[in-house]
């Protein structure tokens, strides 16, 4: 065996998983595809839940002082009205989350990794697992041009929603109930943000969702919009198409963008939802993060999820060692997504039953009208969204 953990993806799920285990002293080999710093197309949007994980890492520093906070939220209302809400002050979670492009988060994280010992194998594609008498043992991959292998007992598929890992051992289900599609552009000279998440399901979107993120106090933001894809095949909708109409004819983003320009690209990408369409695990081998299907269906945030996977799949790993056979995962003995079921699913299911109605936006701005009057309702809004129990 080269190290007891073999790691494909340096995301936050990847590499929250390995800082965790490095931590305790294992050997983790990490491979991502891409040379760090590089783009993940993302909203930005770090929200309260995923705060407190990284706080926990130690990571307060690299953050406090150094990137946007923001303190609520703004959502479209009744007619023009917007609806703002803060985050609740409660014991167990910040009252504050972050904007941080993906560029500089994820560096971060991997770096904190590498500082904790972690071996990250930049530009290393993993090209499929490596399967001996049913189980997976490693993964092969390409490095600079040259075929390379990595055995370990333990392998972990961090490598995202198009999961190659999760592909080649039958473990991802393509199940539109499951997958949204979101896209997004910077832009810069975007009026009246701040420290506001502002999150619009305007009626010329829907049944998709819109959304304005400050990146910076000074007008740049990340501005998209998102949709379920069994929601875009029913309504036959273009997510590009619904952007265009966003930024332009709107009564609420649109008046923000007119003296804005975009200083980027509109790139989109996949969302897999609700641990609905992931079966997670196999012998020696667990997904984590999108590759485990576990972003939020309502919200489409997947970074806290992400770290928190990360974080359960080192315990879990760390656990499997007390059989007395090294580290062995197998899914008859302990199963890793039984634990995802038991912390998540109940509230998912909440979530993928609500957008079936709840991103129509004839239920969602009354509904919102409605909540705007009451504070106890808005906090409970903002708590159920961001899923600040426990
Ligand atoms: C437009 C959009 C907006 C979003 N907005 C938000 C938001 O505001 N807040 C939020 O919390 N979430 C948001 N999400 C979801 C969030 O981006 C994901 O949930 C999160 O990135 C999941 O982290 P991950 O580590 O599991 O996967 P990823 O971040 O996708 O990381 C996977 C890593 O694996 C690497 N990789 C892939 N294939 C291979 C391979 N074969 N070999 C080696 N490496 C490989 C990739 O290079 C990448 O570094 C958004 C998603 C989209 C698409």
């Amino acid at each position: 065996m080269d190290c007891d953990v073999v790691i494909a993806g340096g995301g936050p799920a990847g590499s929250t998983t390995a800082y965790y285990l490095a931590r305790q002293g294992v050997n983790v080999i990490l491979m991502d595809k891409c040379t760090f710093p590089r783009e993940k197309i993302c909203g930005d949007g770090i929200a309260p839940r995923a705060v407190r994980n990284l706080y926990k890492m130690g990571l307060q520093e690299r953050f406090d002082g150094e990137f946007n906070k923001f303190h609520g939220f703004r959502f479209a209302g009744a007619g023009k009205s917007v609806v703002e809400t803060p985050i609740p002050r409660l014991a167990r979670f910040p009252d504050h989350g972050y904007i941080v492009r993906r560029v500089d988060f994820d560096k971060i994280l991997l770096d904190y990794a590498r500082e904790h010992g972690v071996q990250v194998w930049e530009d290393c594609k993993v090209t499929e697992p490596i399967v001996e008498g049913g189980r997976v043992v490693g993964v092969r991959a390409k490095q600079g041009g040259e075929e390379i292998e990595v055995r370990a007992p333990v392998t972990v598929g961090a490598d995202g929603p198009h999961s190659v890992l999760g592909a080649r051992m039958c473990l991802l289900v393509n199940d539109p109930q499951f997958l949204g599609i979101s896209i997004r552009q910077y832009w810069e000279g975007v009026e009246d943000i701040g420290d506001y998440l502002e999150v619009y399901p305007e009626r010329e979107v829907s049944p998709g969702s819109g959304w304005i993120f400050p990146v910076t106090r000074d007008g740049v933001a990340n501005v998209g919009v998102g949709a379920m894809l069994y929601h875009m095949e029913r309504d036959k909708i273009s997510l590009h198409k619904f952007f265009e109409t966003m930024i332009h004819d709107t009564e609420h983003v649109a008046p923000k963008l007119k003296n804005a320009k975009p200083i980027s690209p509109l790139r989109g990408a996949l969302l897999r939802c609700g641990l609905g369409g992931s079966k997670v695990e196999c012998p020696g081998m667990i997904l984590v993060g999108d590759a485990a299907s576990m972003t939020n269906p309502v919200s489409g945030e997947g970074i806290t999820y992400a770290l928190e996977t990360g974080e359960m799949a080192a315990d879990h790993i760390m656990g499997s060692r007390m059989s007395g056979q090294g580290f062995h995962i197998d899914p008859d003995g302990d199963s890793f997504r039984d634990k995802l079921v038991d912390r998540y699913q109940h509230y998912f299911n909440h979530g993928l039953m609500s957008i079936k109605w709840g991103n129509r936006t004839s239920f969602m701005r009354p509904l919102l009208a409605v909540t705007s009057k009451n504070a106890a309702f808005r906090t409970y809004m903002v708590k159920s969204l961001m899923y600040l129990k426990h």
